[in-house]
């Protein structure tokens, strides 16, 4: 006889073809220290043997809670059975011990009475789906209500950064209802972390072993470990990454790990947002709210129209990678630009040195004015001589075609192309020797370039760009937290990232 036990915070959802290949996946889980998994039986090729499956394992797991669901394939789910035959199912899954049973709202409307008996036995679960977007959810919610349940499951498609501020509102409208928000997809990540904050009655997480298989799924273990959904309160400051695509960042595991460390609850999410959804997104920043966020490609030149005030050296580079709310105001910097100069000036005094630049792109930009602002002497190359001309005439520099390098003696180079960035490891700018004693790659996978091997077999010394992001990473939480940033833990953080 099942308990009514609170549900716990995280469930796990298998939905495998076969009894055999459920269990062994759910003994997997179990394995892995999960507590709750939901058991879709409509995904079996024979429902009715789901509850043989679920017999073995109560059996054998008294301890983790189980949800039940048979999901018509009229509501996006695969039974083909009658909705009789359905609520069979679901009944002869009580009686075997299932915690939780998950009825879709056009099953659950048409069976209310037959529910409500259910309901002593089990928690009732009313859930919603939506595939296609993040319609208005206050109709469908008045809709669900009409059925008496124990929690109301709400599942949007997130196709642009506000849909999941829009399901993540639902609930801060109506803080007494217990309910299950999501949004489905990368860019409704966020209602998977941020959910159970806001008073969910628990999130999903992808099993263990597909995790990563598909967009904006995470296993329970990030969810746990990286995120902290467990820690996070109400009031959880929310910091992220804008990019497109955003999955490979390392930006949210340093920045994380670093929240961690320094025992703030906060969070740092990465926000998935088109080049066309930068508006959009900032809407959904005053609605979560969001506190500050860190802008990579291709958002770094746009997001300058969208901001209150932009510090001078980020406004002549003309790209902003670090925005933070201040008295209402949304500011913005670039903390690339010193990530240069930091490494760069405990090794040469930039004042009296000649730095050769590789590339006119974002960050060749941010390094030519921060270097030139620092006292240095630019020259600037690059595979378009007539981009590295207009570049180096914009910010001061000489501009120097590659073939004439040759015979020339830099104090430093900084490479600023993607050129030797996984999986194209083993491309390298220079054919021949390198003309300096000091080498800096901006590229940070691999941690060691053939750049950086070359320059070592050489004899220089060498600033690996790990350290460009790691000096812009705590520059960003300085500025987010006030506090220092702590460096070793995001370096170990990055490093852990980077040699998965
Ligand atoms: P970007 O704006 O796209 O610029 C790329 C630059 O590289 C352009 O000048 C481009 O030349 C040149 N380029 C691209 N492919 C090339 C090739 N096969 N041969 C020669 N030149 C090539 O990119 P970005 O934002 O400046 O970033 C450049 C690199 O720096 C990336 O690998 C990025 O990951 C890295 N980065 C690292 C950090 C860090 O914290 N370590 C920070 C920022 C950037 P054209 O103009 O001719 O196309």
């Amino acid at each position: 006889m099942s308990t009514r036990a609170a549900l716990p915070k995280v469930c796990i959802a298998l939905g495998l073809p076969t009894v055999e290949k459920l269990l062994e996946q759910a003994d997997k889980e179990v394995a892995a220290g999960e507590r709750f998994l939901e058991f879709r039986l409509d995904y079996l090729n024979r429902p009715e043997a789901g509850i043989k499956a679920l017999t073995v394992f109560l059996g054998k797991y008294p301890d983790v809670s189980l949800l039940v669901t048979c999901r018509r394939h009229q509501n996006h789910g695969k039974y083909n059975g009658v909705i009789d035959d359905q609520m069979k199912i679901l009944d002869a899954a009580i009686d075997a011990g299932a915690h939780a049973i998950d009825v879709e709202i056009e099953t659950a409307e048409k069976t209310i009475e037959r529910l409500e008996h259910m309901r002593a036995k089990a928690h009732l679960i009313v859930s919603w789906h939506n595939y296609e977007g993040t319609p208005p959810l206050e109709p469908v919610l008045r809709r669900m209500m009409k059925v008496p349940a124990d929690a109301y499951k709400v599942v949007t498609t997130g196709k642009k950064p506000s849909d999941a501020s829009k399901v993540l509102a639902l609930q801060k409208a109506h803080p007494k209802v217990p309910m299950i928000l999501l949004a489905m997809g990368e860019a409704g990540f966020p209602t998977r972390v941020l959910c159970n904050a806001q008073g969910s009655v628990y999130t999903y997480a992808a099993p263990n072993s597909v995790e990563g298989t598909a967009p904006g799924q995470v296993s329970a273990k990030v969810l746990r470990q990286l995120y902290r959904i467990d820690k996070l309160t109400k009031n959880a400051k929310v910091y992220g990454v804008v990019a497109d695509p955003v999955r490979h960042s390392l930006s949210p595991n340093v920045h994380n790990r670093a929240f961690q460390a320094k025992r703030l609850d906060a969070v740092y999410l990465p926000f998935l947002v088109q080049p066309t959804q930068l508006k959009d997104f900032l809407g959904m920043c005053e609605a979560l709210p969001v506190q500050g966020f860190s802008v990579t490609i291709p958002h770094k030149q746009r997001i300058l129209k969208y901001l209150d005030v932009v510090d001078p050296l980020a406004r002549r580079i003309g790209a902003v990678n670090t925005v933070w709310k201040k008295a209402g105001k949304w500011r913005g910097t670039n903390t690339d630009a010193g990530a240069v100069t930091k490494p760069l000036g405990k090794r040469i005094k930039l004042n009296r040195s000649t730095v050769l630049l590789v590339g006119n792109g974002g960050a060749a930009r941010g390094a030519a004015f921060a270097l030139a602002d620092a006292g240095a002497k630019v020259v600037i190359t690059g595979r378009n001589s007539d981009r590295v001309r207009a570049f180096a005439k914009l910010c001061g520099a000489e501009a120097v075609a590659k073939d004439q390098l040759n015979g020339r003696k830099f104090d430093a180079l900084v490479h600023a192309t993607p050129m030797g960035m996984w999986p194209h490891t083993k491309e390298c700018f220079f054919d021949g020797v390198l003309p300096a004693d000091l080498v800096f790659d901006m590229v940070y996978n691999p941690l060691e370039t053939e750049l950086l091997k070359r320059a070592k077999a050489q004899g220089c010394a060498v600033i690996p760009g790990l350290e460009m992001f790691l000096a812009q990473a705590a520059q960003q939480f300085e500025i987010w937290t006030g506090e220092t940033a702590p460096a070793s833990v995001m370096e170990k953080a990055a490093l852990e990232a980077l040699l998965k």
